[in-house]
């Protein structure tokens, strides 16, 4: 089926074919970057560390068929995924529309340019390593601030 017009404005999420769920994802993997959960309160803060199978040149997964077989907590990401996820950035359009809203004017739907989510610095290009460069003792120090997110509360 081909993708209807303006599918974001007059559809639900659980109504969207599959092609034009996987439209409305903006390539900025910033999902794809590692997070620290504070034991005590939850709260989740997002690293500029990302995760292995990323490729940073193009911002995509290098291996996305086996990508839960090589990182069993790669999450799937479906309808409810969008709903509960509240450390998905705030630009992520599957978060956006969950929560009734509109998706950012730079989104490739509406500007008609896939690169703009990287020219806007809006995505993990250019401004994370990859995990493997860094030991886990000290990812705390690779915390980042410029994910934006409701990180700092648990849903
Ligand atoms: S955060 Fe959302 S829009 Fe960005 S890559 Fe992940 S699923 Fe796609
Ligand atoms: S396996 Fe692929 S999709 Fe999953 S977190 Fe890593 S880079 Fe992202």
């Amino acid at each position: 089926m081909a993708m209807r017009d303006q599918f974001w404005q007059h559809y639900s999420l659980d109504e969207l074919s599959r092609e034009e769920w996987e439209a409305l994802c903006d390539g900025c993997a910033l999902c794809c970057l590692h997070k620290l959960e504070d034991e005590d309160s939850g709260a989740i803060a997002v690293t500029d560390l990302s995760c292995r199978y990323l490729d940073l040149d193009s911002c995509r997964c290098s291996d996305y068929p086996r990508r839960h077989i090589n990182v069993p907590d790669c999450v799937p990401f479906d309808v409810q995924s969008a709903r509960s996820f509240y450390w998905l950035p705030d630009t992520c359009a599957y978060r956006r529309l969950a929560q009734g809203r509109a998706l950012p004017d730079w989104h490739w739907l509406l500007s008609g340019d896939k690169n703009l989510v990287h020219t806007l610095q809006v995505s993990a290009q250019n401004q994370s390593i990859s995990e493997t460069l860094v030991p886990e003792d000290l990812w705390q120090e690779r915390v980042v601030r410029w994910v934006e997110s409701d990180s700092d509360q648990k849903a």
